[in-house]
C-alpha cells in the first residue's frame, strides 16, 4: 500500500504577495513565473479586457463557490 502525501507546500505569490497552498498558475507575462491561482485568474480576465474592479468581483464569486474567503 502506498501512502499519499497530503502536505501542501506553501508558496508566496510574487504578484500579490499572498501565501498560498493551492497548485500555482503560470504567469502569462513570461510563461514561467509561478503565481497564485487568483492572480492566474486575474491575468486571464485582464487578457480579455476585464477591468480590475470587475476581476475582484469575479474572484469573490469564485471564492464563494469554492467555500473559502
Ligand atoms: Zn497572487
Amino acid at each position: 500500500m502506498k501512502e499519499r502525501c497530503t502536505i501542501f507546500r506553501l508558496s508566496v505569490c510574487p504578484r500579490c504577495g499572498r501565501t498560498y497552498g493551492e497548485p500555482p498558475a503560470l504567469s502569462r507575462v513570461d510563461g514561467q513565473t509561478r503565481i497564485c491561482p487568483d492572480c492566474g485568474t486575474r491575468e486571464a480576465l485582464d487578457s480579455i479586457g476585464v477591468k480590475p474592479e470587475e476581476q475582484e468581483k469575479i474572484l469573490a464569486t469564485i471564492h464563494r463557490s469554492m467555500g473559502r474567503f
